[in-house]
């Protein structure tokens, strides 16, 4: 088996010790992780601090065209990257899978190309002319999770460096491997040390988030270990952007038809087996119509295959590693014990691979902590509720702030509803829909900044105003 290695200053380094990387759906070894060291961190902050000011003073059209290339790299490698996205990560190659990620790194690399950060006038007149410019901030630390493992690196380094900042990205250790091949690609295109991958432990990401090279750190991943960066950044004054965890709220008002909208809840809820920060996590359904929409909910399920992302016919995957599995598994025995009835699933199977069914939970109410906290599976609470405004409410009280949605055959009241939720996106008969021109983020616990468009662009400079 080919090791994969960490790129520093444009370079494969090899590294002295490995870890294997787990297949979820087999339990095969998907490949090995070179272990970075804190010595290894070094040099790929050094490499990107030597080649910040020539990446920094570049001309601008040299950094959309690179942005662009890179895009064009990926979509060349499309196949072999998809294939081990699935393999490390479990996603199926099809539907919303590992083509369905690439293709999106793809899209996003061209529109963030596209993006531009104009000197905006803020005065010209009599009394001086007053202009705002935005510059890079220096050496950015991109620190990301499991689950979107590409994707969600391409979000960060792409507006790093498309605003002319160098990068050291550190992946999760459970999905090492497709970000390494994915700076690789982005190496054949960058000057050296522009992107920079080191690998290894979580300690790793602790050593970035208080090191005096790095400027900034962007992290996606679970609030705990965002407050964590947040404290050890602290002594450095590091400018953050947190995308942390959520747990959406999804209401279905009464006038809703349950046959129409059950495959939007569906996918909602499970996409990459919900494992994604903005899916739905949570699911308010009116009285009237409760028993309707479980019903249809459940015969969607029964219609979606689930096994071994390799083979074309499934749609689902497994969760993607044991603690994540462990976790679904006891927030769904808590439940149970607490009064949950199980709709469907809650049975695993057992077996190789860490494959958790379609789980429906009804009789389950705010308090319980598959309803409080995030689960990141396939498992969806469904709650019954009879006053909207009493909902809402109750919706709101949750800590989390990334997305929810509103579902009703009257969409004007369903966006005067979806307003009142206290999250950075909401849907109306949707949810978890992103564009690369709309800005993304968190409110409450959820995170601090957005990501895309030129909001998320923005995130990558600092001010400079210039009286003239
Ligand atoms: P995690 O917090 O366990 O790990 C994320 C990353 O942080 C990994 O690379 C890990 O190695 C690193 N890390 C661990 N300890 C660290 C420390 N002390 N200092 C710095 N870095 C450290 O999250 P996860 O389990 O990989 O990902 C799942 C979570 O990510 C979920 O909560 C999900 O909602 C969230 N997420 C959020 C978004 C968003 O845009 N808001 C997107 C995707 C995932």
């Amino acid at each position: 088996m080919s090791d994969h290695q960490m790129i520093i200053g444009g370079k494969p380094q090899p590294a002295s010790d490995h870890l294997d990387v787990e297949n979820p759906a087999t339990g095969d070894v998907a490949g090995r992780m070179p272990m970075g060291t804190r010595a290894n961190l070094d040099a790929a902050v050094d490499a990107a601090r030597t080649a910040f000011p020539g990446w920094a003073a570049a001309p601008d059209a040299d950094r959309k065209a690179a942005c662009h290339a890179i895009a064009a790299k990926i979509e060349e490698d499309g196949d072999a990257l998809a294939s081990l996205i699935t393999s490390e990560q479990g996603k199926p190659l099809n539907g919303l899978g590992s083509r369905f990620e690439v293709g999106g790194c793809v899209g996003w690399a061209h529109a963030t190309a596209e993006l531009d950060l104009p000197v905006e006038v803020v005065q010209d007149d009599d009394q001086g002319r007053i202009e705002v410019h935005r510059k890079p901030v220096g050496v950015v630390g991109s620190i990301t999770p499991w689950n979107w493992p590409v994707l969600i690196a391409v979000w960060h380094i792409l507006p790093a460096v498309r605003a002319g900042n160098t990068v050291v990205i550190k992946p999760s250790p459970y999905t090492p491997l497709s970000t390494l091949r994915l700076v690789a690609l982005m190496n054949e295109v960058l000057p050296a040390g522009v992107v920079n991958a080191v690998t290894g432990p979580d300690e790793l990401g602790g050593a970035m988030s208080e090191h005096s090279g790095i400027d900034k750190i962007v992290f996606t991943g679970s609030i705990a270990t965002g407050k964590k960066v947040m404290a050890s950044a602290a002594g450095t004054l590091k400018r953050l952007t947190l995308e942390l965890g959520g747990n959406d709220a999804g209401i279905v008002l009464p006038d809703a038809d349950p046959k129409a909208i059950a495959e939007g809840l569906f996918w909602g809820a499970f996409i990459n087996t919900g494992q994604t920060c903005g899916a739905m996590k949570r699911l308010y359904v009116h009285d009237s119509i409760h028993d309707a929409v479980c019903d249809a909910l459940v015969e969607i399920a029964g219609r979606m295959p689930m096994g071994n992302g390799l083979s074309e016919e499934n749609v689902l995957g497994p969760l993607s590693n044991k603690m994540q599995f462990d976790k679904v598994a006891g927030l769904v025995d808590d439940a149970k014990r607490n009064g949950g009835k199980i709709l469907l699933g809650g049975d695993p199977k057992g077996g190789a691979g860490y494959f958790y069914p379609i789980t429906f939970v009804s009789n389950v109410a705010d308090g319980t902590r598959l309803v409080d906290e995030e689960q990141f599976g396939p498992v969806l609470p469904i709650i019954r509720y009879s006053d909207v405004d009493q909902i809402v409410a109750i919706a709101n009280q949750n800590p989390h702030g990334l997305g929810g949605s509103v579902w009703s055959s009257d969409s004007a009241a369903a966006k005067k509803i979806a307003q009142r939720l206290e999250c950075g996106s909401v849907w109306v008969n949707k949810h978890g829909a992103i564009q690369p021109n709309a800005p993304f983020g968190g409110v409450k616990s959820s995170g601090i900044g957005v990501e895309f468009g030129p909001e998320g662009l923005k995130e990558y400079t600092t001010i400079q105003t210039v009286f003239c």
